[in-house]
């Protein structure tokens, strides 16, 4: 027997949405003029990306990458792929990844890892939530959003098994849930 798996809101559409506005403030202090190449980390970031941006008054350019998935369970497999680059050249621009979540750290510094051979001008990530009690490599976030305790998160672009993006507030994902 398991039950349904619960969700308990962790942050509101309000909270982002304060939190998304302080975030595009610090990143236009520091990239206003200076044309940056922004890369969201699909699937997960796509709804904080589309809201950071709209918030972005000046020019810059928009990316994704896709890396291998992290499946259906909680935890990072360490095999990470790039199963799609960003088309445009990266060597040059001033660079900002964008997370949804700085987990074990695995996923991010081998990103930043592969991002640092194409030569950049700069590179620095911005992060939505990071959990450091669950980290295993060290990461430098350098726009933070929130921190957050080790669950696991659904809603604002975030999945459990494809389920709960859709959902515009952050939830912890509780009950009998098997991974
Ligand atoms: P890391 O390699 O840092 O352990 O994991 C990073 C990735 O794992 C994140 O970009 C995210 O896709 C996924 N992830 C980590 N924690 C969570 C979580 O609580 N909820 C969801 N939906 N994905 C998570």
């Amino acid at each position: 027997m398991s039950s349904q798996p619960k969700l308990h809101t962790l942050f509101r559409r309000d909270e982002i949405e304060a939190t998304v506005k302080r975030l595009a403030a610090e990143i236009r202090g520091d990239y206003y003029g200076k044309y940056p190449l922004l890369i969201g980390v699909l699937k997960g970031s796509f709804m904080f990306m589309a809201d950071l941006i709209r918030l972005l008054d000046f020019p810059l350019e928009v990316e994704f990458i896709r890396l291998s998935s992290y499946g259906r369970g909680r935890q990072t497999s360490g095999r990470i792929k790039v199963v799609q680059g960003p088309r445009s050249e990266v060597k040059g621009r001033e660079v900002l990844v964008i997370e949804d979540i700085v987990d074990t750290g695995l996923t991010t510094s081998f990103l930043l890892d592969y991002l640092r051979k194409k030569k950049p001008a700069s590179l620095k990530l911005c992060a939505l939530t990071d959990k450091p009690s669950r980290r295993r490599i060290p990461v430098t976030i350098d726009y933070l959003g929130f921190t957050v305790p080790d669950k696991f998160l659904v809603g604002y672009g975030l999945d459990w098994d494809e389920r709960f993006r859709n959902l515009p507030d952050i939830h912890v994902l509780e009950g009998d849930i098997h991974f």
